[in-house]
């Protein structure tokens, strides 16, 4: 099913044998799956996906999993493309879309690189994993986990969102809160792991999340029927989603089923952690450390990114950008987009949306272009950004408007 050849560093161009389990290349940098494209090409069309059902797992053969009793699937995938004009007519755009990853199953596109991710654990037999997470990926790595029977063992920050905390917890993932950041959760699971011989799943530690990841891409070229948009906003913290639409649209590319060029990939951070928007700026090949992380927007919130090189790449190779914006502006975006188009968005999605705006006002996008912007998760997964003031009646007061 799977037409994976090996694993390769896109630093030092080392390969390994895909067959057992792996995490890191030697020299540190993470590895990405490679396929046999011309096998694949010959062994699959784009007819007979259309006719498969929905999910991410209709794109199975460009996936790293052998054999399909391991596929651990809560119906991730397929997320809704919205057309937005509403909110686009108030941004200044005419073509605006907006991919909705808040259907997934556990919230957020986070579904995509757990179902991936634990799949593949459950195909190499490893029983045990371990993440730092900034909430999101741990809560979806934990419910799959747990489908998969695989134990899991995770650490966040002490202010990560309480939903995410439910996930793990309920799904009967070790769960520790740390007095800190992620980077510094990333750490101390790192070196129990190693105590514990754990399998380290941090994000880009392990070949396959991205993989998941990048069936955003393959969604994204399949709504625009095999072509591309001109322009993705995606907002930004390690990095795996931007990387996995870019790694998508190489191999489409690589196998003549997009004629297109690749869509303009930008990146969005907040003010308060923008590690990758300062080192774009300053022309940088990777990112130094932000420190002092602070934005509400908890999925961007990573001071350093393990695969910021292939981000700056992925943006300069495209002829994209990368911009922060204030917490002030995410949560307008957040406002706005409900108020507009009746879309509850995650405040990482409320951080694209107030680039769009940005980039409108700049000149960088123009009025009729095609915009995507990636909400990669719902709004009920903040359940306390914002506080609402409303009039508490006794019931037998009068509604007065
Ligand atoms: C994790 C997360 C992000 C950032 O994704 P990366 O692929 O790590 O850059 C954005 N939004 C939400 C809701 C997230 O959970
Ligand atoms: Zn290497």
């Amino acid at each position: 099913m799977t037409y994976i050849s090996h694993l390769e560093c896109p630093k030092c161009q080392r390969s390994y044998a895909p067959f057992r389990p792996n995490n890191t290349c030697q020299c540190g940098a993470p590895l990405l799956v490679r396929y046999d494209l011309d096998d694949m090409g010959r062994g699959i069309s784009r007819r007979e996906i259309k006719k498969r059902p929905p999910g991410m797992w209709r794109y199975r053969e460009f996936l790293p999993v052998a054999r399909e009793e391991n596929i651990v699937s809560l119906g991730e995938g397929s997320t809704p493309m919205l057309t937005a004009g509403r909110l686009g007519k108030a941004l200044g755009l005419e073509h605006l879309q907006i991919k909705d990853e808040g259907l997934n199953p556990t919230g957020t596109f986070k579904s995509r690189g757990a179902s991936c991710g634990i799949s593949r654990c459950k195909e190499l037999g490893i029983g045990k994993i371990a993440m730092p997470t900034a909430g999101h990926a741990g809560g979806a790595w934990s419910c799959y986990a747990a489908r998969a029977g695989i134990e899991a063992f995770i650490a966040m920050p002490v202010d990560a969102e309480r939903v995410a905390m439910l996930e793990c917890v309920l799904s009967g993932a070790k769960t520790w809160l740390v007095r800190g950041l992620i980077s510094d959760a990333g750490r101390m699971i790192s070196k129990a792991a190693a105590k514990y011989e754990w399998f380290d799943v941090a994000t880009l530690k392990e070949p396959y999340r991205i993989e998941g990841k990048k069936t955003m891409g393959l969604e994204i070229a399949e709504d625009f029927d095999w072509g591309a948009p001109d322009v993705v906003i995606y907002p930004t913290g390690g990095g795996v989603g931007l990387i996995g639409i870019w790694k998508a649209y190489q191999e489409l590319i690589q196998m003549g089923w997009v004629k297109d060029k690749p869509p303009k990939l930008v990146a969005v951070q907040a003010e308060g952690c923008m590690p990758i928007v300062r080192a774009y700026q300053e022309g940088k090949e990777s990112s130094e450390f932000h420190t002092g992380a602070k934005t509400f927007a908890g999925g961007i919130r990573v001071p350093k990114a393990l695969g910021d090189f292939l981000v700056l790449q992925a943006i300069r190779e495209t002829g994209g950008t990368a911009v922060a914006v204030s917490d002030e502006e995410i949560m307008e975006g957040v406002k706005l987009t409900a108020l507009t188009e009746g879309m509850f968005i995650c405040p990482e999605g409320g951080a694209a949306i107030a680039a769009a705006r940005r980039l409108v006002q700049t000149g960088y996008i123009q009025p009729e272009d095609k915009v995507v912007i990636l909400n990669t998760g719902a709004g009920i997964k903040y359940p306390d950004i914002v506080r609402p003031e409303l009039p508490v009646l006794n019931p037998d007061e009068e509604i007065v408007l």
